[in-house]
């Protein structure tokens, strides 16, 4: 780049208080790949039409998933982003990195891609933007090399995520980092090579505050829960009283099944009615808890409004002892893909499937 690229239309998206993806790619823009990108996302914003296209299958030897094929439509003008393939990468459980790892994945992108990265694309993944296809193999051998694998796209099941879990909060009701890891080691030939319908995801939340949104987007759904009652300190439940918390309409008068009660000096939870919402431990965080027999609740059939509208998981197994090696979860998960495999339509996301056929008849089908 000899002079500095204009590009009006993209800077208006640098105002405002919020972060910018513009801002971030010009601190990039001495390197030919990050300059372009810029170019051509300007002439997108001038035509009012994506110059990207999808031009063909991308990948590496003995994965059919992992890697997105980008070409742009004006390949004479923009050379250096003719080829502009996204990479996912299988992210460590819940996302935690020493800076070592994380300069190292930088290293290895600033080598054979743009350098630009998303961290982390919607399912989890770490994202590498801009790759050409000869660069494919010799990016992926360097990551493998390091210990990093691909993550899953395409109709397979894509890479699992999971809340932070035990690892820094006292609410989850079971490992979810150990859970997600297991289930991603268990099933690498659904991860790598696709043959489903259509996409299957896994998110794990240690309790139902879900901070990984699994109930809205994952076909499978694994939300920590609890089987006996909430733990009550009726003293640090009287500090929070005296301290200026109103018990009974931030607590009880919020309860969904309004199992609450509270008479000034003893909170009285009906356990029996509880739906294990977390309102109340949320807002009494100090005084309750989760109860001591944890698991989880497995849910199914969530997904994002890509092709049809949004659906949400429903209930499939209520209590699971969330123990590994996870053998009841991976039975289940089985019989599922089995069969919605088999009689699935191309593209129909299992939660589609299961409408389609009725929940009663997909349930007597998989034996529960
Ligand atoms: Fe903690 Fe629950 Fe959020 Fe997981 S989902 S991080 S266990 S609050
Ligand atoms: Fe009520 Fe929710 Fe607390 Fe259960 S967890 S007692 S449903 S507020």
């Amino acid at each position: 780049m000899t002079e500095k690229r204009k590009t009006p239309l993209l800077d208006e998206l640098e105002k405002g208080p919020w972060p910018s993806f513009v801002k971030e790619i010009k601190k990039e823009a001495q390197r030919p790949m990050a300059d372009e990108l810029l170019g051509i996302l300007e002439r997108s914003y001038e035509d009012r039409v994506s110059h990207w296209k999808h031009g063909g299958l991308v990948g590496v030897m003995g994965y059919g998933g992992g890697v997105i094929g980008r070409y742009n439509d004006l390949p004479e003008e923009f050379p250096a982003v003719r080829e502009f393939h996204t990479y996912r990468v299988n992210q460590p459980s819940a996302w935690f990195y020493t800076s070592a790892a994380l300069r190292q994945l930088c290293d290895i992108w600033e080598k054979h891609g743009s350098g630009l990265t998303n961290m982390h694309g919607s399912t989890g993944d770490i994202i590498f933007l801009g790759g050409t296809s000869e660069s494919l193999e010799p990016c992926f051998a360097e990551l493998s090399h390091n210990g990093w694998d691909l993550g899953g796209s395409g109709s397979n099941m894509r890479t699992p995520s999971c809340c932070v879990g035990p690892a820094r909060c006292e609410w989850a009701c079971y490992d979810t980092l150990g859970a997600c890891y297991d289930i991603t080691q268990a099933f690498q030939d659904e991860l790598h090579r696709p043959f489903f319908p259509y996409k299957y995801k896994f998110k794990f939340a240690g309790c139902p505050n879900d901070c990984v949104a699994s109930i809205a987007r994952s076909d499978c759904s694994i939300i920590g829960t609890w089987k006996d009652n909430i733990q009550v300190d009726q003293k640090k439940v009287g500090e929070y009283a005296k301290s200026g918390v109103d018990i009974q309409s931030e607590v009880c008068d919020l309860c969904p099944t309004s199992c609450m009660s509270w008479d000034g000096k003893k909170l009285v939870i009906d356990n029996s009615n509880c739906v294990r919402c977390m309102h109340c431990i949320n807002v009494l965080s100090k005084a309750l808890k989760p109860g001591k027999e944890r698991g989880a609740t497995i849910l199914v059939g969530s997904k994002a409004p890509i092709i049809g509208g949004a659906l949400l998981s429903s209930v499939f197994v209520p209590f699971l002892e969330m123990n590994p090696p996870y053998e009841d979860l991976k039975e289940l998960t089985e019989a599922i893909w089995d069969l919605w495999g088999e009689h699935g339509k191309n593209r129909e996301r299992v939660g589609e499937f299961i409408q389609r056929v009725g929940l009663g008849n997909f349930l007597n089908e998989i034996g529960l």
